[in-house]
């Protein structure tokens, strides 16, 4: 019988779920709003159209639905055969009708939905390899899908902003982007200092080169400052010296 809940009972799991099918009903929110001609416009990312971004989204969630299938049945499906693979499909898909291109990502979430739900509890824990060659557990798919669409929804560039996405999203991913810094020594000489989101508790959160009184600290709110460390915009960012004196923004190191 074909389950019509999660077979997962962990709440942690549960609530990770919730964000990343918020997130995917925020991208689909944001694509509608686009109008056909829209998604011919330009998106937030350089050389990708919103078109790209929509097949990217898309084919993502076919390809993170592939790793389920393996922690499922444990016969092993990579993401993409290959990066360039990968490249190649989302150029194709930009090329789709737009009606095709919708369908796309409809029934791309679709079925990555039935294949999370479907999941035996004990699979999440299965082992699976990302695209980036990572050995995570089935389970980190879900992080991975809800980054995808809730950023991505940003650079459909109709008006979402960091601000949209919830706070512990936010959270997670900038300690995702500063522990990818941390390991590659490229956060030298740069703290990063996030303030909780006003209405929210006041938590800061600092990362980085804590320990040297020579370093720039990037601060602001916890949207402004993961927007800036994800390369999208350093709207809402100061930057001071370790004297306290302002300076302009730097560039974030890259992430990914
Ligand atoms: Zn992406």
């Amino acid at each position: 019988m074909v389950a019509r809940h999660d077979q997962t009972t962990d709440p942690d799991l549960l609530t990770a779920l919730l964000q990343a099918r918020r997130g995917t009903a925020f991208f689909a929110r944001k694509l509608n709003e686009l109008s056909d001609a829209d998604l011919d416009g330009p998106s937030l990312l350089a050389g990708w159209s919103r078109r790209h971004v929509v097949a990217h989204v898309g084919y993502n969630a076919r390809a993170i639905a592939r790793l389920i299938e393996w922690a499922a049945t444990g016969v092993e499906t990579p993401m993409y055969p290959s990066p360039k693979a990968r490249g190649h499909e989302i150029d194709f898909g930009a090329t789709l009708s737009p009606i095709a291109l919708r369908n796309l990502f409809d029934h791309a979430a679709v079925h990555l939905n039935v294949e999370w739900r479907d999941l035996p509890a004990d699979a999440w824990r299965h082992q699976v390899k990302t695209a980036q060659g990572r050995v995570v557990p089935a389970a980190e798919t879900v992080w991975m899908r809800t980054r995808e669409v809730w950023i991505h929804a940003v650079d459909l560039d109709n008006g979402a902003t960091f601000a949209d996405i919830p706070a512990p999203v936010l959270a997670r991913l900038l300690a995702d982007i500063t522990g990818a810094w941390h390991t590659r020594g490229t956060d030298t000489g740069l703290i990063i200092r996030a303030s909780g989101p006003s209405g929210a508790n006041g938590d800061v959160l600092t990362f980085g080169d804590t320990g040297n009184p020579g370093a720039v600290t990037v601060a602001g709110d916890l949207a402004a400052v993961a927007a800036w460390a994800a390369g999208r915009s350093a709207d809402g960012a100061t930057a001071t010296t370790g004297t306290g004196q302002a300076v302009g923004v730097p560039a974030a190191p890259s992430w990914l």
